[in-house]
């Protein structure tokens, strides 16, 4: 027996066993619907045996593997075998090795009772799958030759997949990065979301507008999922509470209303060299299994399925909105599917045990609640445990209390979540009767702390009683949970002194910080193989994967000419990626010499996306003006916007559409050739970020100070060598500290001055708060420099009338201030360089396994466990030591 075979056994035919509890012991609420055979009592034992080894990674396995699935998974023949075919067929051989390590972890993890964390977000911003499974298999290369010889390019194949676009921005994206980190450094865990049908839509650009197209993402099938038939769960809507006596205790059944089953989809997501592979379990909505047969009977058979078929309607699309509530009934719908089923699988799994414990709950599950939108697993929990398990209600608040933590994201009011109370009462009768009972005894202890204090508890209280009652989703989320986090420094002191004050000052210990970060895995060493390959040469291992603060090495490096060449020679390699990828997608020829300076993110008017294409046309004004000597000092510059706006929100498709009207006057603009190039680049997804981050020179974080909970691109712009022009905001405070004032651009005023600043902009006559260059533009705008379009104008109007809200003329002087600065480092290359390489080697804190190993120690209170397998060790193995053909041109061309 080979030596991965030795480890299946030991995994396989472990002798250790829990639990494995007969099935009459759930109560059919959430019994799994059994599908299939039943557990008997036969001898499996062959079975199992035969499934002792692994599928080989030697050249010829690999294209064995891949020929299989052309012709038996896909049917086809030589006359209708396309390149997607071949992505398809690759991909179902990646996905038979992923689905080994997957088997093995869930085994594993059960057989050792594992203390697991769930993470639950209505968001999961995966981006494509193929490399990053490819790369965390320590296979890519493998595969590559494998694939050659065939006759395809790898890397070719990449760009046939689709982008699964499941989440908004930041915080999808923050999901995803967690279950990467979670896997790599063998956390036991589950991410729970929602399988959406339609992810964010794609965005075209037309006549300078957004266009919103649908993105059904799932149209030639999703060769990463699991469907599991087996793993399904009754969600009802609607109905009533019915109270029953039952041995002098009165109870609580939920009755009547609409059923529907959710249906688990399981996506394993592989850690980098390391067996252990985590689900991520998304749940879609499908028809109940029983057919109501008085509609049946009544005789309208088509009505009957047709009111079927809408349950497939619930999980159908994503909210397009980043950061405000729209409260919408489908929107209350998908998150208590979500949770719902979340909660009965996590019930279900901690019932499997060999003894029930319900004490022992908070010992084996730890919930992470990514925002507010899942907030109601709090309640549904309770539910379960009151109604289904029969605990007395004290008991059931201290084991939820136990094991919910809630991750805060916004200090924006807009944001913050609150869902009318006759809505929560119509579809959720029951969870209503108990938000009141957790309500009613949190305000029982805010009374006893602040006898008579009405403010205190108007505060506090879950329910909002101004206006029509609503139920605050973020009070809900800190009275039901152990631990509350923000997501940078600043931010959490934000949290603590304005919008949580109250919370804090009862309970302080409650909470914490834990600053966002970013996988190298997919930012660095997918999106940038030539920095990581340039890396791996020089430390001599890839080690600095698994633990970034191994780059700190590289210090000595900067005074080594040689080593800034080569960094500079690959930033110049993926600029020209980048410039021939803008060339098909936008249309635009790119100056390859110019600064690339790049805005990417949704769209919104405290980015201050306006700021940046205001100083645009200032700049352009400025070319104009400048005389043939003064032009030979300017310094070229391509800005580059990207970002999606949501659908309903005018002030951000404004912008867009300004800045596509002023790239159409600058781009045609033949006095201006090279010097000035403005790109609206359409669809910002997670594909093309990792095209565009790792070209960039320059990058903008320029919300107004106290906005931006943290932001994590400007994580990995700054891990890819790109400088940040920035406020003091979010996590560039910290991006600050670690790679020093020298090594970034900041300006704007400061978060403790900005009420004072509204306060002067609101006390001060336009034309003396908004500085001169300001008007300036303003007055080109008017004009029609930009087209005649009253939409240009109402941009404008937006911050000119007292409205200033994001500060954009208070912080507009500093701004050009900041921007001098970065044109007068450009203009010394190997000086830029130096600080670009900084900003990368100092990147480490921002890598998202320090978080999640924050998380883990002082939240979860969670051990790793590595799974017993081959994980290929291939550490040691020194790559790349030869310069590729393309490398060696540019080195030239650098040298000239
Ligand atoms: C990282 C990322 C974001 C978040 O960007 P911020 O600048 O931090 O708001 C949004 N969208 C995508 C596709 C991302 O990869």
């Amino acid at each position: 027996m080979d030596q991965k075979a030795t480890y299946r056994t030991s995994v396989r035919r472990s002798t250790v066993q829990v639990g494995g509890s007969p099935s009459n012991m759930y109560r059919p609420e959430y019994q799994v619907e059994q599908f299939g055979l039943q557990a008997s009592p036969r001898d499996t034992s062959k079975i199992w045996e035969l499934m002792d080894s692994y599928q080989g990674s030697d050249k010829l396995a690999l294209q064995q593997s891949i020929v299989h699935h052309v012709e038996y998974t896909l049917a086809r023949t030589r006359f209708d075998f396309s390149k997607f075919h071949s992505y398809q067929a690759l991909s179902h051989s990646v996905r038979d090795r992923l689905i080994e390590a997957f088997n093995d972890t869930n085994l594993h993890f059960h057989q050792m009772d594992a203390k697991r964390i769930y993470y639950l977000s209505l968001e999961f911003l995966i981006g494509r799958c193929l490399q990053n499974a490819l790369v965390n298999l320590d296979l890519e290369d493998d595969y590559r030759e494998a694939l050659m010889d065939l006759g395809y390019k790898l890397e070719e194949l990449y760009d046939e997949e689709v982008d699964p676009a499941l989440g908004n921005g930041g915080l999808g994206r923050l999901a995803a990065c967690f279950l990467d980190s979670l896997a790599t450094l063998n956390y036991p865990s589950f991410g729970y979301g929602i399988r959406y049908t339609y992810g964010i839509f794609k965005q075209l650009i037309k006549d300078g507008y957004q266009v919103e197209s649908p993105d059904f993402w799932l149209n030639h099938g999703n060769p990463w999922e699991i469907e599991r038939l087996d793993v399904q769960y009754q969600i009802r809507f609607y109905g009533f509470v019915k109270k029953v006596w039952d041995h002098g205790v009165e109870r609580s059944v939920w009755e009547g209303g609409e059923t529907i089953m959710a249906r688990a989809y399981d996506t394993p997501i592989p850690g980098y060299n390391t067996q252990n592979t985590i689900a991520l379990r998304l749940w879609k909505s499908h028809p109940a299994s029983e057919f109501d047969f008085s509609s049946f009977n009544t005789g309208d058979y088509f009505k009957a399925l047709e009111q079927r078929q809408k349950a497939e309607y619930i999980t159908s699309v994503l909210y397009p909105n980043d950061s405000t509530e729209a409260g919408k009934e489908l929107r209350l719908k998908q998150q208590y599917l979500l949770v719902s089923a979340s909660m009965q699988d996590i019930v279900r799994r901690f019932k499997r045990r060999k003894v029930l414990d319900w004490n022992a709950f908070p010992q084996k599950v730890a919930v992470q609640l990514n925002d507010t939108h899942p907030a109601l697993a709090i309640v549904e929990l309770l539910r379960i445990l009151i109604d289904i398990e029969q605990l007395d209600n004290m008991s059931a608040w201290q084991i939820v209390t136990k094991s919910f933590n809630y991750t805060n994201h916004t200090v924006l009011p807009e944001a913050l979540e609150k869902w009318g109370v006759p809505l929560i009462e119509k579809l959720l009768p029951r969870h209503l009767e108990i938000i009141y009972l957790i309500n009613f005894l949190f305000l029982e202890k805010v009374q006893q702390k602040y006898p008579n204090n009405w403010g205190k508890l108007s505060a506090l209280s879950i329910v909002e009683e101004e206006g029509t009652k609503k139920v605050r989703m973020a009070n809900l989320s800190i009275v039901g949970s152990k631990f509350v986090n923000g997501v940078a420094k600043i931010h959490t002191e934000l949290l603590k002194t304005t919008i949580f004050k109250e919370f804090f000052e009862m309970h302080p210990n409650k909470f914490q910080n834990k600053t966002n970060g970013v996988t190298p895995r997919r930012w660095v060493r997918c999106a940038n193989p030539a920095l990581a390959a340039l890396y791996d040469r020089v430390l001599g291992s890839d080690k600095w994967v698994l633990d970034m603060e191994l780059l700190k090495q590289l210090e000595s490096n900067v005074s080594d000419p040689q080593f800034v060449r080569d960094f500079q020679m690959i930033k110049m390699e993926n600029k020209e990626r980048f410039v021939h990828w803008i060339r098909k997608t936008c249309q635009v020829d790119l100056n390859i010499d110019s600064l690339f300076d790049i805005q990417v993110k949704r769209i919104h008017e405290y980015k201050r996306q306006l700021m940046n294409i205001l100083y645009v046309i200032y700049r352009y004004l400025i070319i104009k003006e400048s005389t043939p000597e003064e032009r030979k000092r300017i310094v070229p510059r391509s800005v580059c916007f990207g970002g999606k706006a949501a659908p309903g929100y005018v002030n951000a498709k404004r912008v867009i559409k300004l800045i596509n009207s002023v790239a159409d006057v600058i781009n045609n603009d033949h006095q201006i050739g090279d010097l000035l190039k403005v790109v609206f680049m359409p669809n910002y997804n997670v594909s093309n970020a990792q095209i565009i981050i790792p070209a960039a020179e320059i990058s903008q974080h320029i919300s107004t100070a106290g906005t931006e909970a943290s932001g994590t691109s400007n994580m990995k712009f700054i891990m890819n060598g790109c400088l940040i022009l920035g406020t003091l905001d979010g996590a560039n405070v910290e991006i600050d500290e670690a790679v020093g004032r020298e090594n970034i651009f900041i300006f704007g005023t400061q978060v403790e001055d900005v009420d004072n600043m509204k306060e002067k902009m609101r006390n001060t006559d336009p034309h003396e708060y908004f500085p001169q260059e300001l008007l300036k533009v303003f007055g080109e705008i008017d004009n029609g420099r930009f087209g005649h379009n009253e939409e240009l104008k109402w941009i404008v109007d937006s911050i000119r009338y007292k409205n200033d809200n994001y500060l954009v003329g208070q912080d507009f002087k500093d701004y050009i201030k900041a921007q001098q600065q970065v044109d007068d480092l450009y203009r010394q290359p190997n000086e830029w360089a130096k600080k670009s390489i900084y900003n990368a080697i100092r990147s480490y804190k921002f890598s998202s396994d320090r978080t999640i190993m924050e998380y883990a120690e002082e939240i979860w209170q969670l051990k790793p466990i590595k799974v017993p397998g081959p994980a290929t060790q291939k550490h040691e193995r020194v790559k790349g030591v030869a310069l590729s053909k393309s490398q060696q041109e540019m080195a030239e061309k650098i040298k000239h």
